[in-house]
């Protein structure tokens, strides 16, 4: 379906971006992979389904490495057709004790970059006719936790965003939407459960039924894998009138 498109996912080494990326390889679209840590893994990953990989390391905090990216990408495989803005970080402190260089570094990463991204992706997706933005926002892009100030603003935010870039390519064939996952289970949660089994003094598996118990009905995380179904789906011809919306996955977290 998506043979001979390319794909930009942020924060594809892991987690989510990853699992997005995956699935937009399965559909035949070149991959442009980025992000810290293992590179080999998810590449291999990437170049067993039959497509073109290509990666590159900006640090999505520093806007001329984001424009580095963007024309990396262009020049490796001429136009960029779907960008994913996925890559995020958490910190976790009450607004009192939260380190302001923090507060900077969860809006940059989570919120500025999907901005400086867009900016550059949209005039060739828009000589196209044809574009796909994919915010990866969070349920937390619709209702708050206390705690979480940084990462609750850069997702209200970023939802935000997805409205206005739909709506200022709404008589063209570029889509805008986010996706607002509830709990999934990565090493960005895998920290907060961590956190709260040395807190509470108990085990993973109890810190990790508290944490599902408290918000997510379900009591079952989101997969990566369904995140990537969704945005295959955002990306068929299926989607092409589907502007601005902030879609849950997230186990009726929302819904209460
Ligand atoms: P993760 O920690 O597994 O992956 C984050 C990715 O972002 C990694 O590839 C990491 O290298 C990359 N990254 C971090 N800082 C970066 C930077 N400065 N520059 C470039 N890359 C950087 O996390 P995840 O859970 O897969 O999260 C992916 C997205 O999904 C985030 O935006 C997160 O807020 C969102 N999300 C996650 C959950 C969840 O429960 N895990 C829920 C809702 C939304």
């Amino acid at each position: 379906m998506l043979k001979g498109k390319t794909a930009l996912v942020t924060g594809s080494t892991s987690g989510i971006g990853l699992g997005i990326a995956r699935a937009l390889a399965a559909q035949g679209a070149n991959i442009v992979l980025n992000g810290f840590g293992d590179v080999e893994g998810p590449r291999a990953a990437i170049a067993a389904l039959g497509v073109q990989v290509a990666y590159h390391g900006a640090d999505m905090s520093r806007a001329a490495e984001i424009e580095a990216m963007m024309a990396y990408a262009t020049t490796t495989f001429g136009r960029v057709d779907i960008l994913v803005n996925n890559a995020g970080i958490q910190h976790v402190a009450r607004i009192e004790n939260f380190p302001t260089e923090r507060w900077d570094a969860v809006i940059a990463i989570n919120l500025s970059s999907a901005f400086h991204a867009t900016r550059l992706a949209l005039p060739a997706m828009r000589e196209a006719n044809w574009g796909r933005i994919i915010n990866l926002a969070s349920v937390h892009g619709l209702v708050a936790s206390a705690e979480k100030s940084a990462y609750v603003a850069a997702k209200h935010g970023l939802v935000g965003l997805t409205k206005v870039t739909a709506l200022e390519n709404a008589t063209t064939g570029v889509t805008c939407n986010a996706i607002c996952p509830g709990w999934v289970l990565t090493p960005l949660v895998q920290k907060q459960v961590d956190a709260r089994a040395a807190s509470q003094g108990v085990s993973n598996d109890e810190a990790i039924r508290q944490l599902l118990g408290e918000k997510e009905p379900s009591m079952q995380f989101t997969t990566p894998d369904e995140l990537g179904a969704l945005a295959v789906f955002l990306c068929s011809s299926a989607g092409n009138n589907v502007r601005g919306v902030a879609w849950n996955m997230d186990g009726g977290w929302a819904a209460q």
